[in-house]
């Protein structure tokens, strides 16, 4: 107890001995003044009050009153002489003592209650972790403690006295500011420490303020909070970082107390976009949970929460929510309890997944799987089929021939799908023929034992026409399964079809087998009718475009021309001789409506005979404009379905010919009557009697008549030889001769008979190798072109005959100054009959047949002839012949006969 409140033991020992002294005190003070005068009576009352005063200021008021009493007791009893005028005296007496014991005492109180405060204070000052700094009113520090020292680095001694801003200026400013004004003041500040260093402290300051109210100072505590503050951000920032975390997971995290789930204490918003309700009313709403699970799972979702309510283990669950729109969602749902210091469950906290897209996957997929089994069975089933067609049509394209193959394929149809099969075919004329019968090995055997019938049956013969199939599935069925006289399970017929046209059909037949046929059988048996069409067609097409391809190939030969006009009149065939006779290309042409590609296409049409049936027509003779001038052609059509095929044949050379003939006869005939009507006249005056001729006169008549009797057997020579030359049967010899005295022969007979004003001339090289030719045909030839060139120089002039040797030739020439011929008739010249005065307006006669006999005779001799010449500029007409081997020289005139031995032909 005294160990608990020392200060009280201590008074009391002060009471007591202030009041013991007091007493004995007041003894020393009254007893000397015994016996003494009553003067002094006052002077030891006095003293006796000082005492009791002085006792009640040491001891407190009872030791105050304690004294004042034995002091007035003693005066009392010893000085007043007990008189009762003193006893009055003992109030203000033991009340002086008694209110300077209550003074004394409680200036006492006081001063030990500061000495505590302070010591508490400065308890508290170096006990204290924060820094206290005290401050006088006007920012000095007072006072510094350990903390401050050891937060601020500076010692007490050396801040002491020294201004608080040293730490911050501003902010401490301000701060003392307002706990002047409002008594405490804080705020989080940067104060600087001695080595400068920046010090993240909290800061409190308070006033002091004295008993009249004005502020004594300040106390200024400090705290480094740098770590927390430090703390507090990355609190801060994981806290922010978890909830953007957990807000932006694809799923939904909730925390609800332990036990069912009633109202969720917290639930991340996805939960509205998941479920379509906001956080609040999950988070108030208890019966929302139940309420949206899919009534199939909710039972078994409400048992598995209840069981791992008790947080003895984790839930784990998938089941379907229905949303506010009443969607159904699949979550997953896994919770677990969060326990706390003790162990208890504080909370449960979970995670919704929408699993939705997973589960539809899944049951995708498993319904798939369910379905991948069933085709898989189906498939076998099919690979089967395929497994045959595939088979067919190898067998199918494996030729050409379509026949032979649609019987193989008859005998695979009967040894998998059919007791019989029949293929039957339309012919191109349209009748349906059975083209095969085909059984399986070996041959069941119906009730009837029957056949199938050799010709195609009328029920098949409509499914060919009509293109559509004919089941009879037998059993029970309705219809009779009989297929003509066969009796048969069942059976099915499919159309041949292939670009919409039918082509025939297959019928299979079940006859014994027990076989029926259904909706499966019949698509097979349709997909095999699609291949064999096709074949069919195929080897069809081949066969028509291979007959196309020979026609046109012939065409391509063909000497005549050929074109092909369609109903519309587009030309769709131009074979290479059209090309040439009219000079149209085909590829101009073909294409094209025949009256614009065809210049006069439209008026020839009306005249060109036209047939339908294959015999030959009657062709007609039609000119033709063609790039190359107007060509005759004779030309004859043939009508067949398609359209109208044309064959022509250029004519124009017959017809020239024929043309020529005609002017030859009338040529011929003129030029035959003129010397036998002067023959015949010559004669008749020589028989006459009536006057007397001299022998001039006979002379005259009678050379008239050889003449012209000469000249008649020149034409008719001419004609001769040509018609000789025509049918080939002219012989030419093969001899050397001299092309020099040949000349001069030839040149020496004509001069005989040239008209006046004509003269001939022979010019050459003196010696010439000899010629190896027929030498009389050689003649003729210069003779022909000689008398020409007489005859065409009606005006006269100097004929030059010309010779000169070649490389292997010897060529003549003659030349004369005559009427000259016009460059377009060069190249008809030498044809036979051709003549450039046919009318003889020139009134030169003769046959035209010259120069066609010359250039014969020339050719045959191995030689050749040409001409130039213009009109009015004369002729040269050229001839060669080929030199003889061994090659012979002759020279001319006096050196004849120094030869080496060479004959002397001539
Ligand atoms: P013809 O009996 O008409 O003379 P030819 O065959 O000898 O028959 O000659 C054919 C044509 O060639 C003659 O009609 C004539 O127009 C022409 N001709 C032939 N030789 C000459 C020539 N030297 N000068 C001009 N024209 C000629």
């Amino acid at each position: 107890m005294s160990r608990l409140n020392p200060r009280i033991t201590h008074a009391r020992i002060q009471w007591w001995l202030a009041a013991v002294l007091a007493g004995a005190l007041q003894a020393a003070a009254i007893l000397p003044f015994w016996g003494a005068p009553e003067a002094f009576l006052g002077l030891a009352a006095g003293l006796a009050v000082l005492v009791a005063v002085l006792a009640g200021i040491v001891g407190g008021p009872l030791a105050g009153a304690l004294a004042a009493g034995i002091g007035w007791a003693l005066f009392f009893v010893f000085l007043a002489d007990r008189k009762l005028e003193a006893i009055p005296a003992l109030a203000p007496w033991a009340g002086s003592a008694v209110v300077a014991g209550l003074v004394a005492d409680r200036l006492l109180r006081k001063r030990s209650e500061r000495a505590r405060q302070a010591a508490e204070l400065e308890a508290v000052r170096s006990a204290s972790s924060q820094a206290i700094v005290s401050l006088a009113p006007d920012g000095t520090i007072t006072g510094w403690n350990e903390a401050a020292e050891a937060l601020y680095g500076y010692g007490a001694d050396e801040i002491v006295g020294r201004s608080v801003l040293l730490l911050a200026t501003d902010e401490l400013e301000t701060l003392l500011r307002r706990a002047d004004e409002e008594g405490l003041a804080t705020a989080e500040a940067v104060h600087a420490a001695k080595d400068s260093t920046e010090l993240v402290v909290g800061a409190r300051v308070s006033s002091m303020r004295g008993e009249d109210g004005a502020v004594a100072g300040f106390v200024l505590t400090t705290s480094d909070i740098g770590a927390s503050v430090e703390a507090r951000e990355r609190l801060r920032a994981a806290e922010s970082r978890h909830r953007t975390l957990v807000e932006r997971l694809p799923l939904v995290t909730y925390v609800h107390p332990p036990g069912e789930r009633g109202p969720l204490l917290d639930v991340s918003p996805q939960i509205e976009g998941l479920l379509g309700y906001s956080p609040e009313e999950w988070r108030s709403e208890p019966e929302l949970f139940a309420r949206l699970l899919h009534p199939d799972d909710r039972a078994r979702v409400l048992a598995e929460v209840a069981a791992a309510a008790d947080g003895a283990r984790m839930l784990r669950s998938e089941y379907r929510m229905l949303t506010r729109a009443g969607d159904v969602v699949w979550l997953r749902d896994e919770a677990a309890p969060v326990r706390d210091a003790s162990g208890r469950v504080a909370y449960v906290q979970g995670a919704l997944l929408d699993v939705s897209e997973r589960r539809r996957a899944r049951e995708e997929h498993e319904s798939l799987l369910a379905r991948v089994k069933a085709s898989r069975a189906e498939a076998g089933a099919k690979q089967q089929n395929l497994d045959f067609l595939a088979e067919a049509s190898g067998v199918l394209s494996s030729s050409l021939d379509y026949e032979t193959t649609l019987r193989r394929v008859a005998d695979l149809v009967t040894r998998d799908l059919a007791d019989w099969c029949m293929v039957d075919v339309l012919e191109e004329d349209g009748r349906l023929r059975r083209l095969a019968v085909a059984h399986a090995e070996p041959l069941q055997g119906g009730p009837n034992g029957g056949r199938p019938a050799p010709e195609p049956e009328p029920t098949v013969a409509e499914v060919v026409r009509s293109g559509r199939p004919r089941l009879v599935a037998g059993g029970d069925g309705p219809e009779p399964t009989t297929l003509g006289e066969l009796e048969a399970d069942s059976w099915l017929c499919v159309p041949l079809v292939a670009r919409g046209r039918p082509l025939g059909g297959v019928t299979l037949v079940s006859d014994g087998s027990g076989r029926a046929y259904g909706p499966e059988a019949l698509a097979l048996a349709q997909d095999l009718a699609r291949v064999a069409a096709l074949a069919v067609d195929n080897a069809r097409l081949y066969r028509e475009v291979e007959e196309r391809a020979d026609a046109a190939r012939v065409l391509t030969y063909v000497g005549d021309g050929v074109f092909l006009l369609d109903r519309g009149g587009v030309v769709r065939l131009w074979n290479p001789a059209a090309e040439v006779i009219t000079g149209l290309a085909a590829s101009a042409v073909v294409g094209h409506a025949a009256a614009e590609a065809m210049p006069g296409w439209q008026g020839l049409a009306e005249r060109i005979p036209v047939v339908s049936s294959r015999e030959p027509g009657r062709a007609e003779t039609v000119p033709l404009d063609t790039g190359k001038g107007e060509r005759w052609i004779s030309i004859s059509g043939v009508e067949f379905f398609g359209g109208t095929v044309y064959a022509f044949r250029d004519v124009t050379e017959e017809r020239q010919l024929d043309e020529l003939k005609a002017e030859f006869v009338a040529t011929a005939s003129h030029e035959l009557r003129t010397p036998l009507a002067a023959v015949y006249g010559a004669a008749q005056t020589l028989r006459r009697h009536d006057f007397v001729l001299d022998e001039a006169g006979r002379d005259r008549f009678l050379s008239l008549i050889v003449d012209e009797s000469e000249r008649l057997s020149r034409i008719v020579n001419e004609i001769l030889l040509a018609n000789q030359l025509d049918a080939d049967r002219l012989d030419v010899s093969q001899e050397p001769f001299d092309p020099i005295d040949l000349v001069e022969r030839v040149v020496d007979s004509v001069r005989m008979h040239t008209p006046p004003g004509v003269s001939v001339e022979i010019t050459g090289p003196p010696v010439l190798p000899l010629v190896g030719a027929d030498r009389d045909r050689a003649r003729q030839v210069l003779v022909n072109l000689l008398e020409n060139a007489v005859k065409y120089s009606p005006d006269g002039g100097t004929i030059e005959v010309g010779l000169e040797a070649r490389e292997g030739v010897v060529a003549f020439s003659v030349t004369d100054e005559g009427l000259g011929i016009p460059a377009d008739h060069h190249e008809r010249i030498f044809e036979k009959f051709y003549r450039l005065d046919p009318d003889m307006t020139r009134g030169v006669g003769g046959t035209g047949l010259g120069l066609y006999i010359c250039s014969e005779l020339v050719s045959r001799m191995g030689g050749r002839i040409w001409l130039e010449s213009a009109e009015g500029k004369g002729s040269s007409f050229f001839f060669e012949l080929p030199i003889s081997e061994p090659e012979l020289v002759r020279t001319t005139g006096a050196g004849a006969d120094d030869a080496q031995g060479s004959p002397h032909l001539d």
